[in-house]
């Protein structure tokens, strides 16, 4: 058995891989193109591409691909084979250019219009800051793509543009501090994953799971998570066994999966892994999520990454950990301990607040999907409302602040900031509070409303932009000042005042939040077809445009695909329940009730009772003829949804139509199944797939 530093990075050309392979001039110029963005000159990335080669076949690997994240959300690759025709024989060759960029031909990829068809092809290039890796014999060098006029046409390059704004508005700010050793900043990630494990062969008798991820039908189990004895319970055999392997291959790539345990609900788990910057925090999470759901399959498991694949258990998210450090090693959203960086940390930290209040439509949106939907707002996860939760401690020094008050009455004086030390607060009392979806937890700012099946590149691509628009707002003010500790406080406390509303420490489940929240004029958006349109309004676009992350021929083109993306989803889903319906449910239900009826005709020769009997095929047969006619009423509607033009119009009557639908069926449904004899039943229960593994 290997140690972890022996496996750990072993399929990862990284820097000290790098250095090895490289002669120092190459080595120190490519150096200078990962950390400071230089232009990569391609008599460099000759020589790069041949060691990288050479060390990929050492590896085992015989094609390379450019490795990329189209908005579908799910990873994309090409292999090419290193083999090239020469003379009579074959050498192995990679070149430079087919290091830096490549041309899938991805017409099949949404564009929402971006790239028409006849111009199909658009281009992948290297993100150099991201290492290249070895996958299933195959070296994978991670990617950006667009269109050939430069429009973004993945998840990637927004990221990367939102990265780098923010670099350069909270570099300002420092320098405004006086800070001039910092050479460059970065934010950073920590994505903790959740999921479910079902056996594979309970698995395959669902249509609903294997076409769409989650149940669309089924009664609720006796036992469902209500003991609270899965949270953090021992891992059975079968799991750990899973969890190892898991862990094991993720190292090799790179990636630091640090703590596996159970979660709240039977048959879910949790993985966290150590933060990184955040591109590579993105590229690690798809990376996560599909070794995830390949080396399930090898344990005779099936990884879901549904956000909700059972109703009445909680769902699975992604709890967003971010924050923001520079070179130096600084975090700063960590209190720090002098007056100084105290200062600096409540400057960041009130950008945030303002940042997550202004924009908190787009951090709606940019979680926004049809398997979402069903989590947020659902009483277990966090609602749709965004809010912040600070801790007591922290309120309460910042209303001190706002109001010009003690923060503690035994101080004589009131507190300055740039003058006075922040009390310490413990870390414990910063967290703890699980409803809230943006919550400060010591010294980083976790949101808890990414869903667990998606990229969390939108997500960071919405809190690096806000934040940037908002420093760059406060460097003005801080800038022109004559006094700048006396304007630092103004301005802190000024934020405060304008932005509390956003601020909540209370339970984000409770129904009185939802009417508080309405008051506070704090935004709702429930659905995704409510939410996406929203993308485009003025101040939205204005944000995007103005910081350079997106054009808005860019979002508009998101707009359109995320709705239709929604559209197709929730239409996949209706076709599996009418399938599930007429194949098997209803003849299933028609079959029991025959054999009761039977029973009934028997019985009544032979003069024995049979209540049981005539009330249950009276129910069923009720319900069965419901569950029919509900079924005929889906398929109407269907029809006549498909006959709708525009994407807003065609998600938004799925959301409402379609759905509602889907819900009455699944109800008359449940309630049969609940009086079925078992053997009848079509379907594995849900307690046969919560507790399938044993
Ligand atoms: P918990 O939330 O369970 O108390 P931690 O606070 O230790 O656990 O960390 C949760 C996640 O947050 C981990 O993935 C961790 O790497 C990440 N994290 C910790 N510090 C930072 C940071 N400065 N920036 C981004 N993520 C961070
Ligand atoms: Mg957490």
């Amino acid at each position: 058995m290997s140690t972890i530093s022996e496996i750990f990075g072993t399929m990862v050309f990284d820097d000290k891989e790098m250095k090895k392979r490289l002669p120092e001039d190459i080595y120190n110029s490519i150096q200078n193109t990962i950390k400071n963005g230089k232009h990569l000159d391609l008599t460099v990335a000759n020589v790069v591409a041949k060691a990288m080669m050479e060390w990929a076949i050492e590896k085992g690997a015989t094609h390379y691909t450019h490795w990329f994240q189209p908005m579908t959300g799910v990873t994309a690759e090409k292999h090419d084979s290193f083999v090239s025709p020469k003379g009579n024989g074959v050498i192995m060759d990679f070149r430079g250019k087919e290091l830096v960029q490549g041309e899938p031909d991805a017409s099949s990829f949404p564009s929402g219009g971006l790239r028409a068809t006849f111009e199909a092809r658009g281009y992948t290039a290297w993100d150099p800051s991201s290492y290249a890796f070895i996958k299933d014999e195959t070296l994978c060098i991670p990617t950006a793509f667009c269109s050939y006029g430069g429009e973004a046409l993945d998840k990637k390059t927004p990221l990367l543009r939102s990265m780098e704004v923010l670099g350069k508005a909270t570099m300002k700010i420092l320098k405004l501090f006086g800070n001039e050793s910092v050479t460059s900043v970065r934010t950073t990630v920590g994505a903790e994953q959740e999921y479910f494990l079902v056996d594979k062969e309970v698995w395959e008798k669902r249509p609903d799971l294997i076409y769409t991820g989650r149940t669309l039908f089924g009664a609720k189990p006796p036992k469902g998570q209500e003991l609270d004895d899965h949270y953090f319970g021992s891992i059975k055999a079968r799991v750990l066994a899973y969890m190892k392997e898991l862990d094991k291959e993720l190292w090799k790539l790179g990636v630091l999966a640090k703590t596996e345990h159970n979660e709240a609900a039977p048959a879910q788990h949790e993985l966290a892994p150590v933060f990184t910057t955040t591109n590579l925090a993105t590229d690690h999470n798809q990376l996560t999520m599909e070794l995830m759901q390949k080396i399930a399959k090898k344990h005779g498991l099936v990884c879901l990454l549904h956000e909700k694949p059972f109703a009445g258990v909680n769902g699975s998210g992604k709890h967003n950990n971010w924050s923001i450090s520079t070179n130096t090693g600084v975090n700063l959203l960590e209190p720090g301990e002098t007056p100084y960086e105290n200062a600096q940390f409540l400057l960041f930290l009130s950008a945030v607040i303002k940042a997550v209040d202004e924009y908190q439509d787009l951090l709606r949106i940019s979680v926004a999907s049809a398997g979402n939907d069903h989590r947020l707002g659902a009483a277990e996860a966090p609602p749709a409302i965004v809010s912040i939760f600070l801790g007591d401690e922290l309120m309460s020094i910042l209303e001190a602040i706002e109001n010009g008050a003690r923060y503690d009455k035994k101080e004589k004086e009131q507190m300055r900031i740039g003058v006075h030390i922040l009390p310490k607060f413990p870390k414990d009392t910063t967290d703890r509070n699980r409803t809230s979806p943006f919550a400060f937890t010591g010294n980083k700012f976790e949101f808890r409303m990414v869903g667990s099946s998606d990229s969390i590149a939108d997500a960071n691509t919405v809190i690096n932009t806000a934040v940037t628009q908002v420093l760059t707002g406060f460097y003005e003010v801080l800038s022109s000042a004559e006094d700048f500790t006396e304007a630092l406080h103004d301005l802190v406390r000024d934020t405060i005042k304008n932005h509390k509303r956003i601020l909540f420490n209370g339970n984000g489940y409770d129904e009185k939040w939802t009417k508080e929240a309405e008051k506070r004029g704090l935004s709702n958006l429930r659905t995704t077809p409510e939410a996406i349109p929203h993308l485009l309004d003025e101040k939205n676009i204005k944000l995007f445009v103005d910081n350079k992350v997106f054009s808005e021929k860019e979002l508009r083109a998101r707009c359109e695909i995320q709705l239709e993306a929604y559209s197709k989803l929730v239409n996949i889903e209706a076709l599996t329940a009418i399938d599930m319906a007429n194949q098997l449910i209803l003849p299933a239900v028609s079959k029991y009730t025959r054999e009761l009826t039977k029973s009934i005709a028997l019985k009544k020769e032979l003069g024995l009772r049979d209540d049981y009997e005539v009330s249950v095929a009276q129910r069923l047969s009720n319900l069965n003829s419901e569950a029919f006619a509900r079924t005929r009423e889906l398929e109407g509607e269907l029809t006549a949804v498909k006959r709708l033009k525009g994407a807003e119009r065609v998600a938004r009557a799925y959301a409402k139509r379609i759905l509602t639908k889907m819900a009455e069926l699944r109800a008359l449904v449940d309630e049969m199944e609940s009086i079925t004899a078992k053997e009848y039943w079509p379907l594995p229960a849900y307690g046969d797939l919560l507790f399938s593994v044993k």
